[in-house]
């Protein structure tokens, strides 16, 4: 057992609790996605051994052979990374959870390919504050009309926003782009009458302030499992 892991992860437990509690946030509200890119099934094993029950992964091939290797736990993957359309297949039979969908034709596969024996799978839509045409997500004015389209699909089941925003060391910085991402999704569910209840934000470098703004799944690699 590698004792970082272990102590990186009572602390972040420790911290998300600390945070929960100073921004007035219902306690166990915020979930930890522990991710695990570019390491090892034996780190992943590590941290389950410690308590750790939710993965996230960005790459499909890497990810397949690591989720093969650890078939004898009841693991709950989520994919977090950018989506492309010949990967969509694997990714419905393998993750229960994905968080990076940004436009429909990505939504529409990952329905018609959701096994059937399998429940529907959880989905969030990447949003883009940033602006920059590199980054993968869908603008903020394109949010609802994806999410109409997505809402009609019956083996995919939407449950939130995800973003990355620019990096910043500012922590007021920090609170206001996660700001912006809560107030979406805030307006969504009051316009459409709906109750999406996941804002997966905050990485190893922002999760205080993602968690003062409402995040409900905190998306770590490097705080856990070091760096990459
Ligand atoms: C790699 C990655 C993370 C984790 O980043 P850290 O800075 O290592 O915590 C979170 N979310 C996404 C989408 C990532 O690709």
């Amino acid at each position: 057992m590698r004792d970082n892991i272990k102590n990186n992860l009572h602390q972040i437990q420790q911290a998300i609790q600390q945070a929960e509690k100073q921004f007035h946030r219902l306690s166990n509200s915020v979930q930890l996605l522990a991710v695990s890119k570019a390491h090892s099934s034996a780190f992943i094993r590590e941290a389950w051994q410690c308590g750790q029950k939710a993965f996230g992964e960005n790459y499909v091939q890497e990810a397949v052979i690591k989720i093969e290797a650890l078939h004898d736990l009841p693991i709950e993957w989520h994919f977090i990374g950018p989506i492309q359309k010949n990967k969509t297949r694997k990714i419905a039979e393998y993750f229960s959870w994905v968080h990076s969908i940004d436009n429909v034709i990505i939504a529409q596969r990952l329905n018609d390919q959701c096994p059937p024996h399998l429940p529907p799978l959880n989905v969030c839509i990447q949003v883009n504050i940033s602006h920059e045409s590199t980054k993968s997500g869908v603008l903020l004015q394109d949010v609802s009309a994806l999410m109409e389209n997505i809402r009609v699909m019956p083996r995919l089941r939407l449950r939130g926003l995800m973003v990355i925003p620019e990096p910043s060391l500012d922590f007021d910085q920090q609170r206001k782009a996660f700001h912006a991402i809560k107030n979406l999704l805030d307006q969504i569910n009051q316009i459409h009458g709906l109750f999406l209840d996941t804002l997966s934000m905050g990485m190893s470098d922002d999760y205080i302030a993602a968690i003062a703004e409402g995040a409900t799944i905190i998306r770590l690699g490097t705080a856990i499992f070091g760096s990459r």
